[in-house]
């Protein structure tokens, strides 16, 4: 069982190591396409883009900070107000749309 997202690291021969990863067509950002381990299941937890349920997620966050002392493990934070996708900002869902119309041009060819 993996303890760290480092076993899911290939050493590379002749020194170094090999991280796959991979950037999201959405938003560009990159990242391990393995990262971290499931505290539940003791699993490497990889990249997906097909996890989030939409109907619910609460894409946009209004959220407080709580701080209990300096560096303390009890710091929580607390969802102050969230939106879903449907309830985004019409800005913000035309550039959704208009960037899943350019991956579907692409996937769809
Ligand atoms: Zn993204």
């Amino acid at each position: 069982m993996a303890k760290s997202y480092k076993d899911a690291v290939e050493p590379k021969a002749g020194g170094g190591f090999i991280v796959e990863r991979l950037q999201c067509p959405m938003c560009g950002w990159i990242r391990p396409v393995k990262y971290g381990v499931s505290q539940r299941t003791g699993e490497i937890r990889e990249v997906r883009f097909d996890k989030m349920n939409l109907e619910i997620a609460p894409l946009w966050r209004l959220e407080r900070l709580v701080p209990r002392g300096r560096a303390s493990k009890d710091a929580r934070i607390e969802l102050i107000d969230s939106k879903t996708l449907a309830q985004l900002p019409d800005d913000i869902k035309y550039q959704i749309k208009i960037q899943c119309q350019r991956i579907l041009q692409i996937l769809q060819r």
